[in-house]
């Protein structure tokens, strides 16, 4: 276990990391999570903290699990810095409270997530932003899944929250 300080609503917070992995600054991009050594496709790549509380009480990095209620801790924990991307090396299973590697996952990789695959609408909770993953299939901006064409659902289907299957 690592311990990283950071300062959230103006307290000085220790924050805990598994030695699986770290918390690193990536100029342009801010906080990231970094693979500290190899995951195989299929394992865990660190489990998801949090209770469940309404929408209109979550933090920005609160997990959507239902149409109203929301995965959320009181402060930052180091899954809260797992950055977005259109082309994830993990999925989220809500079932395990797990980030579960979909591909090999090497040393200082970064993780990365769909949160299209948990978030239903980003705009209205003003949390959505324009992409820079790279990836060539990069959506662009993230609003959240209920903007998406349907093809572009359905592409994402082998990914998604129990929630978001029920809204294909
Ligand atoms: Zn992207």
């Amino acid at each position: 276990m690592q311990a990283v300080l950071i300062k959230q609503h103006n307290r000085l917070l220790r924050l805990r990391i598994p030695n699986e992995v770290k918390v690193v600054y990536v100029w342009g991009k801010g906080l990231a999570l970094f693979a500290q050594k190899k995951f195989k496709k299929g394992e865990k790549v660190i489990g998801l903290k949090g209770k469940l509380v309404a929408a209109s009480t979550s933090t920005p990095e609160a997990i959507q699990v239902t149409g109203t209620k929301f995965l959320d801790t009181k402060y930052l924990v180091p899954e809260d810095f797992i950055n977005h991307s259109c082309s994830p090396n993990t999925r989220l299973d809500l079932v395990k409270r797990e980030f579960t590697a979909i591909k090999n996952i090497l040393p200082n990789e970064e993780i990365t997530f769909n949160y299209l695959t948990t978030e239903w609408d980003m705009k209205r909770w003003d949390t959505d932003f324009q992409c820079a993953c790279g990836s060539p299939n990069c959506l662009g901006h993230i609003k959240g899944f209920r903007y998406l064409t349907h093809r572009q659902k359905a592409n994402l289907k082998p990914l998604l929250s129990p929630f978001l299957l029920s809204k294909l």
